[in-house]
């Protein structure tokens, strides 16, 4: 009989009651650091006084109206995040996968109101993820999401990943548009390195063709700097967001520049929840935190700390680990064993960690985490390795 539950998930025998800023906690009071930040969602650790607060105010007032109103937390937040990075104006959604499909809407519809209703074709890479819905499927294009769910949107050309020579050959007339992740998270912490970031950045200007950033998973100081595309140097044309914008309330938004959001005028797009008062609210939160120049800081010291802690566990465990990727405190640890049993071996040990594509686990603690919570994950970790060396 099939359970209640759909299930598509392949759920690990944990439920947890209750968490405390980077640990997670189970009925009977096993207490688990959490690396795994509910991939990525909460930037801030778990009940955050502040991010409880923002919550709990804005539930005494008003829980939700429609965008046929004015949302003053909404206006609040598109302000915070154009003052914070390239964009001129925001969409807010509920989550990545809608982000994904506001920004291929935005980039079509650009083309469009320019004349130019062929340029239609997008170029994304291997190993991508944008999300679950039709159009993320098609434009991360791997049969392992693709399979039977067919028809497919066309319009997505699959290049290798980080092969700036094959981009140059894919440009045609038909394509309008390149969406990347700085970092790929699901396909196994993969930075592109800054120069590559530059050369599309060139391309796309070469070409008059749009760049699309999906930070959705690297975005909201988790490679150290608010967005991670600064590193590079470069500004999008547009971008999505969601995952620690929200700090675990549902909570997703496209930037963009003014030119890249032309066509999108009153009635081309819509959300009955995007941008609530409640997600807005905890959002305005989030940014107040994670885009003051010190916390960023903190970030990079505390990535520092981790990077090197790992180095030295995978140098302690060379049947085990292969090696350390990934940047700030998005990191994965590419493993010789299977990745799940590593990850199922730091459930044994109390600690959260997420498998990734190409055998990598992957860390993403709260932003919060404390140096001491830093040591003690590597120590639960190198208990974890140990144990399946000894099983
Ligand atoms: C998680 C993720 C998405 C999809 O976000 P959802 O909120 O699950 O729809 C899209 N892109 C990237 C890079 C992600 O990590």
């Amino acid at each position: 009989m099939i359970p209640s539950v759909l299930p598509t998930y392949n759920r690990a025998p944990l439920s947890f009651v209750k968490g405390e800023g980077s640990w997670l906690i189970e009925a009977d009071g096993r207490r688990f650091l959490d690396l795994g930040a509910g991939i990525a969602v909460n930037a801030l650790g778990h009940a955050h006084p502040t991010l409880v607060k923002a919550l709990t105010d804005q539930a005494q007032s008003l829980w939700h109206v429609s965008n046929l109103y004015q949302i003053p937390q909404q206006q609040a937040l598109a302000d915070k995040l154009v003052a914070a990075t390239f964009a001129d104006t925001v969409f807010f959604t509920n989550s990545g996968t809608e982000s994904c499909e506001l920004a291929i809407k935005m980039a079509r519809k650009y083309w469009y109101d320019k004349g130019q209703s062929d340029k239609t074709d997008i170029i994304t890479f291997d190993g991508s993820f944008h999300g679950r819905s039709s159009a993320g499927i098609a434009a991360a294009g791997s049969e392992k999401m693709t399979k039977g769910f067919g028809p497919l949107l066309p319009g997505f050309v699959h290049l290798p990943w980080a092969d700036i020579d094959a981009v140059r050959a894919a440009i045609i007339d038909t394509v309008g548009a390149i969406l990347i992740e700085p970092v790929q998270g699901e396909g196994g912490i993969r930075p592109l390195p800054d120069q590559h970031l530059k050369e599309l950045r060139a391309i796309c200007d070469a070409h008059d063709l749009l760049l699309i950033l999906d930070e959705v998973q690297c975005g909201v100081g988790r490679t150290g700097r608010l967005f991670a595309h600064e590193w590079a140097g470069i500004a999008p044309d547009i971008m999505m967001v969601a995952k620690g914008i929200g700090g675990g309330f549902p909570l997703g938004a496209v930037l963009a520049t003014e030119k890249a959001a032309a066509g999108m005028t009153a009635g081309t797009h819509g959300s009955t929840y995007g941008g609530n008062p409640l997600a807005c609210a905890v959002g305005c939160a989030v940014m107040d935190i994670v885009a003051e120049p010190a916390f960023l800081a903190d970030i990079n010291r505390k990535a520092g700390q981790l990077r090197q802690a790992l180095e030295g566990l995978v140098a302690g465990h060379p049947d085990t680990f292969e090696a350390v990727r990934g940047t700030g405190l998005m990191l994965g640890v590419k493993c010789k064993v299977t990745n799940l049993d590593v990850v199922n071996a730091a459930y044994d040990a109390e600690l959260i960690t997420v498998p990734a594509a190409d055998n990598v686990i992957r860390l993403l603690p709260p932003l919060t985490i404390s140096a001491d919570e830093i040591a003690e994950s590597v120590a639960r970790l190198d208990r974890a390795a140990t144990s399946l060396e000894t099983a």
